[in-house]
Parts: structure tokens; sequence; C-alpha cells
């Protein structure tokens, strides 16, 4: 299914304090945005909003041109799955249980797991490479392994639209370029629409095709990688 994303004039306060402002933005289907931008620039509050963590303060997201705030929370998660920026795991879970997670928005769809979701959990751990991980304790694993995992959970999750927030923070060089291969791969040849944080401006200007670029809560440039 095509998915695209319209936000309109969205505004973001925590509290008092405004962190986006009149936030103009469009993801189609296909795309591979990067967002970049300083600490602090809100990048992490944008990509909440934008999976309904969060509730815009003033403006609006629009799915397919449906308001997101008229989704409900399993239909949404089968559209948009977001791997956040410091993703804790809440229980000590095995690697396998922690990607069987990624298929609950399809849990009102079948009692015990099904082959579907089987076939989905495999293929994610196979493409992150942590399916040699997959009997090992959660709380066991690097910062690296376990932020494969989380992608590997988001993938099980099947849905058109991923949003990153820092995918490869906790990466070595070599496997940082290999998970953005990944994703550039799935977008391109599965047309997963990417919509990734990157604190390396090399990095997201090589892999995305568009980037925004965030300053104090505003769009401070956008466009190819070239232009911003
Ligand atoms: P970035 O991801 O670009 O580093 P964030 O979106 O995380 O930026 O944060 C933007 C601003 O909002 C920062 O000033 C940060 O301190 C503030 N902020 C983030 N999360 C919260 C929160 N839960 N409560 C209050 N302020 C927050
Ligand atoms: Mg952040």
């Amino acid at each position: 299914m095509a998915v695209g994303i319209k936000i309109r004039e969205l505004c973001f306060s925590y509290g008092s304090q405004e962190v986006l402002s009149e936030i103009n933005m469009v993801v189609k289907p296909g795309d591979f945005i990067g967002i970049v931008g300083p600490n602090g620039s809100g990048k992490s509050t944008l990509l909440k909003n934008m999976a309904a963590l969060l509730r815009p303060t003033r403006g609006a997201i629009e799915i397919n041109s449906t308001g997101i705030e008229d989704y409900k929370r399993l239909e949404l998660a089968r559209l948009i799955a977001l791997v956040g920026q410091d993703q804790q795991p809440g229980f000590n879970f095995q690697v396998e249980e922690v990607v069987y997670t990624g298929r609950y928005p399809y849990k009102e769809r079948f009692r015990p797991p099904a082959g579907v979701d089987r076939q989905a959990v495999e293929r994610a751990m196979y493409l992150t490479g942590c399916y040699h991980l997959k009997d090992r304790d959660l709380f066991s694993l690097s910062g690296g392994e376990r932020q494969r995992v989380f992608l590997a959970r988001a993938l099980a999750q099947e849905t058109p639209v991923l949003l990153l927030d820092e995918p490869t923070a906790f990466l070595d060089m070599g496997y940082q370029v290999e998970l953005l291969q990944l994703l550039q791969g799935l977008n391109l040849r599965e047309k997963l629409t990417v919509v990734a944080v990157m604190h390396d401006l090399n990095l997201a200007s090589r892999y995305s095709r568009k980037l925004v670029m965030l300053n104090r809560g505003k769009i401070f440039a956008r466009g190819s990688p070239e232009e911003v």
C-alpha cells in the first residue's frame, strides 16, 4: 500500500517550550528522506509526531489525506513503524521474542503466531544480521547488536513506512554503511519509504535522496543532498 504523509504548519511544545514551529513537509511513497540538524533542534520530536507518539500542539499531520488522530493505534502501526533513538528493552526478552513483538499490529487477525508471522520475523532477523543472536537475552547484547534487533523488530512489522531515529548511532563504521545499504536496498527494491534522522551529514547525504535540515525547531534547508 502506498502511504504518503503530509505535515502542515506543525507546531509542538513541551509545556511552554516550543520545540517545533510551522513545519511543512511532505513524505511521498518511495521517498528516502534524511533529517539532519544539531542536537536539540527537534528531530526526534518531529519523528515522534509522525509516529503519533506525540500530538501536534497546532497544525496537522495527514496520512493518505486522513488526519493521523483519526487512525486507530493498530491501524497506524500497520502503516508506520518507528525505531526510536534510545530504544530501551523493558524486559530481558530473548532476541527472537523482541522481534516477534513487531507483529503486534496483526494480532487481532490470528490467535497463535501464524506462518506469515514466523516468515516476517525470520526474514527481518536475517536481513539485519541478527539471526545468530536469536536465542540471546537482550540485556546481554552490545549497543550496536541491540540497535539491529530493534530494526529487525520494525521490519517484522512490515509497514510501508519506516521512521528511524539515528539508527546507526551505536554502530561501527562498517555496520553503519551496511545498515544504510540495507535500507537503501529495501527502499529501491520494495519501495519502502524511509525517513531517517541521521547524525552524520556525510552518510545522510550519501544515502538519502532528500534532506531536511532542522535548526531550532524550524526547517532551515531542504532539497537534494547537493542543494542542501
Ligand atoms: P533532537 O532529536 O534534534 O536532538 P529533540 O527533539 O530530542 O531534539 O529535542 C528538542 C528539544 O526539546 C530539546 O531542547 C530537548 O531538550 C527538548 N525535549 C525533548 N524531549 C523533551 C521532553 N520529554 N520534555 C521536555 N523537553 C523535551
Ligand atoms: Mg534526537
